[in-house]
């Protein structure tokens, strides 16, 4: 099972991964996850995506589909992936593909999760207000920022994913159980 969980920063695609994690045993692979982990660690990557984060502005596509297929062969045998963030531009969108027809692997389900844009900022403040772990771009300036930058580089893929795929829009404004059933729906009539 490839699954993509699209939508805008705040949307609840963290919270729902988690979930499907528990339920399915499948894999989440969450860019922004994988990228904070490396800013903590140092790494070199982390080094170098460290201001591109605390900015709200996206790391170059090259380095991000190479994390991807990374991952990709790293959770070859795992009954299913979680895109989580990921694509965010159309280039990124176009490369997954080509990424899963390398590994001989389907796009089984796109999922996007729609909520009042209105609600996003308030949603991200209190997460940030509630959550141990301090998320530098978590302030109301950068996630502005962030919101403009979902609206100018990622809905375009919503198009590109409601041509070429069935599109499957969820209230993301229903509680978190009821968006999870809807989920799990979804899955289990492909199944
Ligand atoms: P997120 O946790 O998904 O909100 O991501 C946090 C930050 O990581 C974003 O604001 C970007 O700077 C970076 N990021 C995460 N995923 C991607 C991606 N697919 N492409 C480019 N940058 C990303």
């Amino acid at each position: 099972m490839n699954l993509i969980l699209l939508g805008p920063p705040g949307c609840g695609k963290g919270t729902q991964a988690v979930n499907l994690v528990k339920k399915y045993n499948y894999c989440q692979l969450s860019t922004g996850d994988i990228l904070r982990e490396a800013v903590a660690n140092e790494t070199q990557t982390g080094k170098i995506v460290k201001d591109v984060l605390a900015s709200g502005k996206l790391v170059d596509d090259g380095l991000i589909i190479k994390i991807m297929e990374e991952k990709i062969i790293e959770t070859k045998s795992k009954p299913g992936r979680i895109f989580d963030g990921f694509p965010r531009t159309l280039t990124q969108a176009n490369e997954l593909e080509g990424l899963l027809k390398r590994f001989q692997m389907e796009l089984n389900l796109v999922i996007e999760l729609v909520v009042d844009q209105h609600s996003l900022i308030e949603r991200i403040m209190k997460r940030a207000q509630e959550s141990e772990e301090k998320r530098e771009d978590d302030n109301s300036v950068i996630v502005e920022k962030r919101l403009e930058v979902y609206n100018r580089e990622t809905k375009p893929i919503i198009d590109f994913y409601s041509s070429k795929y069935n599109l499957n829009k969820i209230d993301g404004m229903q509680g978190i159980q009821e968006v999870s059933n809807t989920i799990e729906n979804l899955i289990e009539s492909i199944h």
